[in-house]
């Protein structure tokens, strides 16, 4: 099956990552690596009057005094790192943590939604971009290897997508000393075979490539061709594991009760999902998506780890008003439960918050055995009720209290 790679790149990184943390900085040339008495990176406008990285600092301060020069917080730039891998993993769980700046995406599978992978790029790209107050290079194809060919293609801030049937005309001008993966040996062996570019590359045959060259670069030249053999190493910390719920809903509607009774059922069903699998989630993320296609969006950090959707849906609540816009009109929403955790690792708070959590898990414990026995929904919360009333006829409505209504 044909895959679709993203790839993220932090534009000026370290620079960008002080300047987000000190506005008085924005516009000016920033350079970081003062402790190391070089250059680590250098904000465009450093980069404008002549900084390279590397570049001595004694240097820059005396032939450009007007550059600010910082220390390196690295502590700061793994967080912003942090923020930019989660950011993404809201659209895929298929997100490997490449290095401090950078991390590829499987989208193949996440497109769905937006219709074309431009679409979702540049929804990633965006939220980024907001969320952490700086700029990104983007690049998207149909392996690794030509996701970071799309992503330097146009730095800063580019947004670049190479079709499968596009591969050839962007090789062309990738010189093949520039493509990841190909080091400084390699380049002079190809160039003593007249291989000046990825395209001349691509070119040879397969056999031709294995018998000159060893294993990773035959692996490069299927990447080059647009297949993908290297995947997406996303069994770090936080794995595969989430959970989704998202529905559209037909008519599209503008009412906020409406819409929340719409989250509520998808909250519930990824709870039930995670009950199923004995996991909790610390992190929420809720969408609303409108008519236009455009996507609102937003995640809940939890103190402790939820699997029950009274607790979640309580939590959306308080955020809701955020993102919801009245007289704009809404056709579907979602939600993920992201972080999960083994329900066995709630932890006691100091208030009696898991003693309340383990209370909840009971009743859901009673709902889900009720389901199985007479269908899915026999037992839903009330903000649920809305939803469902669409679909099913309701025969009774019970109030329990703290619960809202039952049916
Ligand atoms: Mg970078």
């Amino acid at each position: 099956m044909s895959k679709t790679i993203l790839h993220i790149d932090g534009d000026s990184f370290f620079a960008s990552c002080e300047i987000s943390l000190n506005h008085k900085l924005k516009g000016k040339p920033v350079v970081t690596g003062q402790e190391r008495g070089i250059a680590t990176a250098m904000s465009p406008e450093a980069k404008a009057l002549g900084v390279s990285r590397g570049m001595p600092v004694f240097r820059i301060r005396k032939e450009l005094p007007q550059v600010i020069i910082t220390h390196s917080n690295y502590t700061s730039y793994g967080i912003f790192a942090q923020r930019m891998y989660d950011i993404v993993r809201r659209y895929t769980p298929l997100v490997e943590e490449y290095s401090i700046d950078e991390c590829f995406a499987d989208i193949t599978l996440a497109i769905g939604e937006f219709g074309a992978p431009e679409a979702l790029g540049k929804a990633i790209k965006e939220a980024l971009n907001r969320e952490l107050g700086m700029t990104f290079s983007v690049g998207i194809g149909p392996s690794k290897v030509l996701a970071k060919v799309a992503s330097k293609w146009q730095k800063p801030n580019g947004l670049t997508v190479i079709k499968q049937e596009d591969v050839r005309t962007f090789l062309k001008d990738v010189q093949i000393g520039k493509i990841w993966g190909i080091g400084p040996q390699t380049t002079l062996a190809m160039q003593s075979r007249g291989i000046q570019t990825g395209l001349d590359f691509i070119e040879h045959s397969k056999d031709w490539v294995a018998a000159n060259f060893a294993r990773p670069i035959v692996e490069i030249w299927h990447e080059l061709q647009g297949m993908s053999v290297h995947r997406v190493n996303s069994d770090s910390e936080e794995d595969q594991s989430s959970i989704q719920c998202t529905r559209t809903f037909t008519p599209p509607t503008q009412s906020k009760i409406e819409l929340l009774s719409e989250l509520s059922k998808n909250v519930e069903g990824a709870c039930v999902k995670a009950r199923r699998q004995k996991l909790c989630a610390r992190r929420i993320h809720y969408f609303l998506k409108t008519q236009e296609f455009r996507y609102k969006r937003k995640e809940i950090m939890l103190v402790n780890p939820v699997s029950s959707p009274a607790d979640i849906m309580h939590e959306i609540n308080k955020s809701f008003d955020e993102i919801f816009r009245s007289n704009t009109t809404y056709r579907a929403t979602g939600v993920t439960l992201a972080g999960l955790v083994d329900d066995t690792h709630i932890q006691t708070d100091l208030f009696g918050g898991s003693r309340k959590v383990q209370d909840w898990a009971r009743v859901f414990e009673a709902l889900d055995k009720v389901d199985k026995r007479f269908g899915s929904h026999t037992l839903m919360l009330g903000s649920s009720l809305r939803s469902l009333r669409k679909y099913k006829k309701i025969k009774k409505v019970f109030r329990i209290p703290s619960m809202g209504e039952v049916n």
